[in-house]
Formats: C-alpha cells, sequence, structure tokens
C-alpha cells in the first residue's frame, strides 16, 4: 500500500527556503538536504519569475512541501488568488509532497494521493484565548496536519498550544514565534511536532524567531530526543547573545546525552509566573541571569549556604517538587584563582572593584576562603552598604591604587566589549605583587588585564571564571564530571569563532 511519506517524518528539519529564482531554489534545496534538513518548504511567494512546477520539482527527490503565502498572512504573495490555488494543485500533481494552505480556500484544494495538505493559522500579534475553538474548526476540514504558530508575549503562552497535542486528530505542529517563544519551537518536537522548521535563504522568511539551519544543526540534535530527554535552560532578559545555549548542549552531546538547554527569554514581570510553572514544562535546571538572580535566590525552595549570603543565585536545580539556589558565579571565583594559585588561597588580601552582582559573589565565596575583603566602588554608598554588611573594609574609588598587593578582583563592567578603551586601573600602579583577575570575558584579554601582564601580575582572565561557572552548572544538572576542555573550546569558538 503507498503511504504519504512526509507521514515517516519524525524529530525533522523542514527547511524553508525563500529565493527569487528556480536556479535559487535548485541550489538552496540541494545544499539544505545535504546539511541534514529531512524535507524543505518552497516558498513561491518569494519567486519573482514564473514558476516551473516541473523543474523544481524534479531537480531534488527529497521531501519538498510548496506554500504560497499571501501578505495577510505573513508571506508576500499579492498576485491572483485563483493563480496562487491552481499553482499550489499543480505542485501537488507534479511531484510535491505537500502543500500548506490557509483555512479560507482549504477546501478548493483537491487531495491528491500519498500528498500531504496542511491546514495552517499563523498570528503575528499574540497567542489568541479561544485557539482551541480554532483548532476545533480545523479538524472539521480533515487536513492531513494541522500548523498553528503564533507570536509568544510571554514564554507562558506556549502552555495554550501545547494542549493542543492531546487532542486527537490530525498531526499537528503548534509552536509560539518571536524572541520568547523561541523554546518552544523546540519543545513542539518533544511534544509530538514531526518537524521544526528553519530557515535557510538569504532571504529571512517572515516568521520571527526561526532559526538557522545551521544553528539548529549544531546547537539542537533532535533526532537524538527523545521522551526521556530532560529540558534545560538559561532565562534571562535580554538572552539571544548567551553562550550557554552552546556550550551546554554541546557539552551534554560529547557526553551522549539526549538532554537539550534553551534560551527563554522572560522579562521581570514575568519572572514569578515563569518560576511558578517551572516544572510543567519540564525544567530539570536553569541558568539564570540578568535581571533575575535575586528574584530567582528568594523564589528557590532552598539555597546553598553561598546564596543565602549572596541573595543572588545563577542556578535553580529541580528537587522534588521545588528547586535548590546555587550560586556557580562565586564557586567558579574561587576555582580559578585555586587553578593559579594552589589549592589554598592563604590569607591574601582582596581588593574588589565593583559592588554590583559579581562583587557580591566573590567578595562573599573569598570571605569564606579566608581572604581579608576590602570593597571600593565607584558609587561610594554603595560600597559601604556591601562592606557593612560583613565587616569587610571598604576604600573610596580614587583611594584604590593604595592596595599594592593581592588579588584585585575586577568586577565593574568596564572594559567590556564594545567600551575595550575602558579599564577600572591605570597602569602605572599594577605591581608584580598582584594578581589580576578581571570578570569581564569579552573580549578575551581586556586592557585591564593587557596592562596587568605588562607589569608583570598574575593574570586571570574572565573566561576561566565563565568556563567554570558553566562547567559547575554541567555537574549541578547531570550528577557528571563536567567536560571542561570540551566547554572551553565551546566557549572561544561562540566568542572568537576559534577554538581554545
Ligand atoms: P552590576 O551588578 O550591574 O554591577 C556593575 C558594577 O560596575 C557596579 O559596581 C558599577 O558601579 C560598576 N560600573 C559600571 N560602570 C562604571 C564606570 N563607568 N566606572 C566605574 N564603575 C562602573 O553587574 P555585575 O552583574 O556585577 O557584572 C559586572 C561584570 O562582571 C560584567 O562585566 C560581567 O560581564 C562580569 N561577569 C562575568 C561573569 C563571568 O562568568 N566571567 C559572571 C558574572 C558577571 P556603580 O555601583 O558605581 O554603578
Amino acid at each position: 500500500m503507498a503511504v504519504n511519506p512526509l507521514e515517516s517524518v519524525r524529530h525533522g528539519v523542514c527547511a524553508v527556503l525563500t529565493e527569487p529564482t528556480t536556479e535559487g531554489f535548485i541550489s538552496q534545496m540541494e545544499s539544505a538536504f545535504q546539511s541534514g534538513a529531512s524535507l524543505v518548504e518552497l516558498r513561491l511567494d518569494y519567486l519573482t519569475e514564473p514558476a516551473d512546477l516541473k523543474t523544481l520539482m524534479n531537480a531534488h527527490p527529497g521531501l519538498k512541501l510548496v506554500t504560497i503565502r499571501r501578505k495577510q498572512d505573513g508571506g508576500i504573495w499579492e498576485g491572483d488568488e485563483s493563480l496562487r490555488l491552481e499553482l499550489l494543485q499543480n505542485a501537488l500533481a507534479n511531484g510535491a509532497h505537500g502543500i500548506d494552505i490557509e483555512e479560507d480556500c482549504f477546501s478548493r484544494i483537491k487531495p491528491v494521493p500519498n500528498t500531504t495538505r496542511i491546514l495552517s493559522y499563523h498570528n503575528f500579534q499574540e497567542t489568541p484565548g479561544n485557539i482551541q475553538e480554532l483548532f476545533r474548526r480545523f479538524t472539521c476540514l480533515r487536513p492531513d496536519i494541522i500548523k498553528i504558530a503564533c507570536k509568544a508575549n510571554s514564554i507562558l503562552d506556549w502552555f495554550r498550544l501545547r494542549e493542543l497535542y492531546l487532542h486527537p486528530g490530525p498531526e499537528k505542529i503548534a509552536f509560539c514565534m518571536g524572541s520568547k517563544g523561541y523554546p518552544t519551537r523546540i519543545m513542539s518536537v518533544l511534544n509530538g511536532a514531526p518537524w521544526l522548521y528553519a530557515s535557510h535563504s538569504t532571504a529571512q522568511p517572515n516568521a520571527p524567531g526561526i532559526p538557522s539551519l545551521e544553528l539548529v544543526q549544531s546547537m539542537f540534535p533532535l533526532k537524538k530526543l527523545g521522551t526521556e530527554s530532560k529540558i534545560f535552560g538559561v532565562v534571562g532578559d535580554p538572552i539571544s547573545h548567551s553562550l550557554s545555549p552552546a556550550i551546554h548542549n554541546n557539552a551534554f552531546e560529547h557526553m551522549h546525552r539526549n538532554d537539550v538547554y534553551l534560551p527563554f527569554h522572560v522579562n521581570q514581570e514575568e519572572f514569578t509566573d515563569f518560576y511558578g510553572r517551572m516544572q510543567e514544562f519540564p525544567l530539570e535546571g536553569l541558568s539564570v541571569t540578568i535581571p533575575h538572580k535575586e528574584t530567582a535566590a528568594c523564589l528557590a525552595g532552598t539555597r546553598s549556604p553561598l546564596v543565602q549570603r549572596i541573595g543572588a543565585a545563577n542556578t535553580l536545580i529541580r528537587r522534588g517538587n521545588s528547586y535548590h539556589a546555587e550560586n556557580t558565579d562565586a564557586l567558579a571565583i574561587v576555582q580559578s584563582l585555586k587553578q593559579v594559585l594552589g589549592k589554598s588561597l592563604g590569607e591574601m588580601p582582596v581588593l574588589i572593584l565593583g559592588a554590583g552582582g559579581a562583587a557580591r559573589a566573590g567578595a562573599f565565596a573569598l570571605s569564606l576562603e579566608g581572604c581579608p575583603i576590602t570593597i571600593t566602588n565607584r558609587n561610594i554608598t554603595r560600597a559601604k552598604s556591601l562592606a557593612n554588611e560583613a565587616g569587610w573594609g571598604f576604600l573610596p574609588w580614587e583611594d584604590r591604587f593604595s592596595f599594592r598587593s593581592g588579588i584585585l578582583l575586577q568586577c565593574t563592567s568596564l572594559g567590556m566589549h564594545p567600551n575595550v578603551n575602558d579599564t577600572a586601573w591605570e597602569l602605572k600602579h599594577f605591581t608584580p605583587q598582584h594578581v589580576a583577575f578581571d570578570t569581564v570575558y569579552n573580549p578575551l584579554e581586556t586592557r585591564f588585564l593587557q596592562e596587568a601582564k605588562t607589569s608583570g601580575a598574575i593574570c586571570i582572565p574572565g573566561m576561566e571564571m565563565f568556563i567554570h561557572q558553566a562547567a559547575a552548572q554541567f555537574e549541578l544538572f547531570t550528577g557528571l564530571l563536567a567536560p571542561l576542555e570540551k566547554i572551553r573550546d565551546t566557549a572561544f569558538k561562540a566568542l572568537t569563532g576559534k577554538p581554545a
């Protein structure tokens, strides 16, 4: 018995091609299949010449979907509607394995044996409250697949779409668009969608948040994901620049774990609700970044002694029905120093430059190691207030150069890309008795570190701290020893394009 070939796709990637010419479609089709796409979607609304369907359909034996999206549905087709429908019908007759079409004209395309009709709905503004109703209406039209793509205004919109997977009826592809919906594109596959859409053309389709085929193939090994896969992630605002998804997904792959790590774009007002529903995703563990570190520490069911002191957490790990908070930034500062200075930090004096989150983590962690702490900060009130919390010393910012020997822990944002000429210290005040540790890791060698090196000081780059905090998170997430060299290589590649 003949079967519809698209029915066999599971955990696949559909490369969306948006080319102006037939030649362009053929070359991108070839490259998409070579890069591991399971199928391609030919977005013929981008074609600026008459469609040569026979040539297109015969150009490659791989699975092909044809879509001609109208302007009102998020595409760029402004031509005649009957021509559009004729092209879609002819695509099926000429060898397309499926077409994607909207509700108002769905019944005008006749089914063709062993091909797929996808009935789709796109909403670029929101995920409507009545999505279940729309789904039921779509089911009555008896399509082979229902595709629903709606913009997420909050990651919690996902739960409304996810419920659709519980309904009987046709195959479903339901996910959220936009930066807040990004992780749902991957989670949809875990919930039963046969494939994920990824772009593979220079012209980006109007599908906010769509990842590139290259990124999906390098970061999210969909074929390896199964029902036993655990979901981890990083939560923050902004989050698109985060190196953590590359680091953790590569580490999972290296350790042969079929888990996945996703970026969650959640703003301050949404975080408490997000935290309340983390178990429903379900999230096994989370890296927490700006601006949620303090709230994460408050909300967590249990806190490590360091988190209790610092009042901020960068890691949440699921423990039963709750989450445990840890601060691996603090652990990483100590580890990076011990790696260079040996197991004990003795009673080396430390001057902390800054009084923000990184400064707090460093001060409490190093104080626990027995180091005497002094705080200096541009805003003296913040320096005093942090110093008074634990009975540490403080120095006015202008007097900081009086610290001539010991650990200089640079915790301000000075020198961070793109302001690479800024520095918190002056060249003439570095001494060979300084251990200069810059927490800034972009650029890899800050002006602070360059000048410390010139002066004969021992240098520790922020990248070491970044690698150790990620490694400590990996160990808390998995209970396994972290692949430190793999993490180092991924971090360097992500930042510089070159391995360590
Ligand atoms: P934060 O809480 O916003 O604190 C920023 C600090 O920088 C404050 O002390 C602030 O002083 C100071 N500052 C900002 N602009 C300044 C200027 N022009 N002159 C003097 N001081 C200035 O930030 P954070 O979370 O602590 O992060 C600080 C740095 O640590 C960032 O560069 C971040 O990349 C780095 N970090 C690295 C890692 C890693 O893994 N390597 C992890 C966490 C953080 P005021 O109080 O006077 O404003």
